[in-house]
């Protein structure tokens, strides 16, 4: 790890001028950020720290929606009696990530920008070729070891996964990453890999996330966030899935239903045409079980990784099955 300069901003305008001079990088928790400059990835000349600032931690919930500051702690936000009741697939994704450690450390601004775990791009000592890290060098992943890539979104030049969970969560509830100038859709706000897997999200040098926003409606709070992993806690997700649904009156027509993958694209993946097989049907496992397959519609395998293109849908397929008997709907 390099020397770098430090610099504790004191106003969001100061962290964003700062961080605009060449070399800088903002500091949250730190979680992401260390580890990437300790293995060379990541080699800021100024870090700002915006720990200090005031307005950005908190937590408010409404009866229209959530708002929920950037420097708002991950543990903080998983606890959070009101997030529990009317956004528990939020609660539940962040309670199922990391550990308690990290969680009372890490924020939500910098929990949406974590990098990838490719251990290709991580090591850039051994594996110098990385389209992500070093724009044209090549991947090292494709013809590698691919157990944990990606088998949705990828390109010739990437097949990295997104590892976080909240952002699955939030994509599914039609969330959005408030950048104090502009609001963007979570969907949107994450980029395919295409030809330019360096470019990430949509966020331009000099910007932060100020916050993020989630709408409340029925399918959030009948939802839940299903991980499956290599073990049961301090694991990124193999395949995990945020899934909120709605009847209609007569108890057993679904009105409203949300589906969002992890662990198994490259960046949080919505899966519509789920959604869109299920809308206007009652829900039986056999109706439940054809229509989750449909979260696979494009899914390429590079080998280590075929197993996910079986696992997703079953996890799916659990935890929609799971909320139609949490809402007294499964037939
Ligand atoms: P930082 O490290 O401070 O920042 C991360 C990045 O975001 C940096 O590039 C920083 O410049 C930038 N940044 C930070 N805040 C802002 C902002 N407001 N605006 C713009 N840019 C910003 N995550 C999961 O989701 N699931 C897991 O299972 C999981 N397991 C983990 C296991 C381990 C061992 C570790 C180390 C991490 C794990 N994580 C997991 C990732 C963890 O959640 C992230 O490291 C953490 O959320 C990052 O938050 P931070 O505040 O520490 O970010
Ligand atoms: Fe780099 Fe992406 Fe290839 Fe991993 S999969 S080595 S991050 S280009």
């Amino acid at each position: 790890m390099r020397d770098f300069s430090y610099f504790r901003a004191s106003s969001v305008d100061e962290a964003r001028n700062a961080v605009l001079q060449a070399g800088g990088a903002l500091l949250a928790g730190g979680t992401t950020l260390l580890d990437l400059a300790k293995c060379g990835v990541d080699e800021p000349e100024t870090v700002v720290d915006i720990t200090h600032l005031s307005g950005l931690g908190e937590i408010n919930v409404d009866a229209s929606s959530a708002v929920i500051g950037a420097l708002a702690r991950m543990g903080d936000v998983a606890d959070h009696p009101q997030i529990r009741a009317a956004f528990p697939a939020v609660a539940e994704s962040l309670s199922l990530a990391a550990s308690a450690q990290l969680r009372n450390m890490a924020t939500i601004g910098g929990n949406l920008l974590q990098r990838t775990r490719c251990p290709y791009f991580r090591d850039p000592v051994t594996f110098p070729a990385c389209n992500k890290r070093n724009p044209g060098s090549g991947c090292s992943a494709i013809g590698g070891v691919t157990r944990n890539h990606a088998v949705l979104g990828t390109s010739d030049a990437c097949i990295a996964t997104y590892p976080g969970d909240l952002a699955v969560a939030l994509v599914a509830f039609d969330a959005f990453v408030d950048l104090g100038s502009r609001k963007v859709a979570v969907d949107d706000f994450f980029l395919l890999p295409g030809d330019t897997p360096e470019n990430e999200t949509v966020l331009k040098r000099g910007e932060m996330i100020v916050g993020i926003g989630i709408p409340a409606s029925a399918a959030a709070r009948n939802s839940t966030y299903l991980k499956v992993r290599d073990r049961q806690s301090y694991e990124f997700a193999a395949a995990s899935a945020a899934v909120g649904v709605e009847l209609e009156a007569d108890g057993k027509t679904v009105r409203n239903i949300r589906v969002a993958l992890g662990g198994v694209a490259t960046k949080p993946w919505r899966a519509r045409a789920v959604e869109q097989a299920l809308i206007g049907k009652a829900f039986d496992v056999e109706t439940v079980e054809k229509a989750s397959g449909l979260a696979m519609e494009g899914a390429v395998s590079h080998g280590g990784n075929r197993y996910k293109i079986e696992l997703a849908p079953r996890v799916v397929a659990r935890a929609i099955l799971k909320m139609a008997q949490n809402v007294g709907g499964l037939a």
